[in-house]
């Protein structure tokens, strides 16, 4: 194709890529000196011209763009996007069945065969994440195959390519006719409220569909729950229609506040009779610890990255002490469910800080389940790092 350009992949790389490594690494190819256009096409040869695949070049935090195809002939159009997006809302097709559960991802990024944008279904709207410039450029391609192959009410969309990647904030609406919002979503038979026009977070973060159901169904009942970095509340609604004789949910953001009440009265929880705090989870620990305070099940899902006031959370630097104030108070044999999105480290490097922090703690403990992303958050195995999400159930032993 005449509007393709070559781009050399370095040897050291060649077989990575040939293998099906999706990210366009910075250091993994030669770019040309001009500056290339986002969203140009790239037909990726190795150092002896032979072909290896094709990529799109878009900038985003995390590389330099996607590799799309590793077939020769593939052309890189309006039917390709709609052959893998029609691929992708078949294998979900259980989910769109399934009348306990209205909100899920139909499309993974890479997972699915393109990366560098999601969408996710609530309740018949669509929602696209864009993370850059040069998948935003294909666009049209993505918004007619949604038309070609689903019903919606309408499609909104949200640009993750400011600088640093950030959320671009802009009407959101892109096509259908607008939604009144809170939209009210249901997971496992649970109601949220859903707003797809307020900014980069929507209410609920579906990843965690499956976590959220086992604390309702197997680890809630006539416990207290300490929910930290609550958000809307999510896990503490599933706690309460677990049956937790009290839950507790903390969040620094003012917002958190009336959106928990939200949640806890869309499911018909008295509200009154759960504590919602608005305050830094590490200063609540140090209060919690001052009144000796102590939870059977505590729940921490905290962002990878959070400023606040007095310091800055880094998870790959912070968790472990994290997990250190939580099992402080933790009932003996309570529960501590470790959860982070954080892609910098793996599943066993998370495992290593549990370990140093009830080590640091003088404390045994048990991992007693672990979850990554579910099923509609498809990943590939090529791509390790796309299956960020990491949660472990750890129980508190009692002391040495
Ligand atoms: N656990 C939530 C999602 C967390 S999103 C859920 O399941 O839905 C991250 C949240 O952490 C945000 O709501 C943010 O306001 C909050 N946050 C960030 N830093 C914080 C801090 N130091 N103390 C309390 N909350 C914090």
């Amino acid at each position: 194709m005449s509007n393709e350009i070559n781009i050399t992949v370095r040897n050291k790389y060649a077989n990575k890529y040939r293998k099906g490594y999706p990210l366009i690494l910075k250091e993994a190819v030669v770019l040309p000196k001009t500056l290339l256009v986002e969203g140009t096409l790239m037909r990726l040869i190795d150092e002896k011209g032979k072909f290896i695949g094709k990529a799109y070049y878009g900038k985003q935090n995390k590389g330099y763009g996607w590799v799309i195809s590793h077939n020769e002939s593939d052309t890189i159009d309006a039917s390709f996007f709609d052959r893998k997006l029609k691929k992708a809302v078949k294998n979900r097709s259980k989910l769109y069945q399934d009348d306990e559960t209205t909100a899920f991802r139909v499309f993974n990024g890479e997972g699915d065969g393109i990366g560098g944008f999601t969408i996710d279904y609530f309740d018949g709207y669509y929602l696209i994440n864009w993370y850059s410039e040069g998948i935003f450029s294909f666009s049209d391609y993505v918004i007619s195959s949604l038309e070609n192959n689903v019903d919606f009410k309408a499609i909104y969309q949200k640009k993750r390519f400011g600088k640093q990647g950030q959320y671009i904030k802009e009407d959101e609406f892109v096509k259908g006719e607008r939604g009144d919002f809170p939209i009210i979503v249901k997971e496992n038979g649970v109601n949220f409220a859903v707003y797809l026009n307020e900014g980069a977070m929507v209410g609920i973060f579906l990843d965690q569909r499956e976590v959220r159901r086992i604390i309702r169904d197997q680890y809630a009942y006539g416990k207290n729950v300490l929910n930290t970095f609550s958000y809307t509340g999510a896990f503490s609604v599933f706690a309460a229609l677990g049956g937790a004789s009290q839950t507790t949910s903390v969040d620094l953001a003012n917002r958190s506040y009336a959106k928990t009440i939200e949640n806890f009265s869309l499911n018909g929880i008295d509200y009154e009779a759960h504590d919602i705090i608005v305050d830094d989870v590490f200063k609540y620990f140090k209060y919690a610890n001052r009144k000796n305070k102590s939870f059977d099940l505590v729940i921490l899902d905290p962002p990878s990255f959070a400023r606040s006031k007095k310091f800055t959370f880094r998870a790959e630097k912070d968790y472990t002490s994290l997990l250190k104030e939580t099992i402080s108070i933790t009932e003996d044999r309570g529960i501590i469910v470790a959860s982070t999105n954080c892609s910098k480290f793996n599943m066993k490097k998370f495992k290593s800080f549990v370990d140093q922090a009830f080590k640091e703690s003088d404390i045994n403990y048990k991992l007693i389940e672990e979850y990554s992303l579910p099923e509609d958050y498809k990943t590939i195995s090529q791509f390790k790092e796309g299956n960020y999400l990491k949660v472990l159930f750890i129980q508190k032993q009692g002391g040495k």
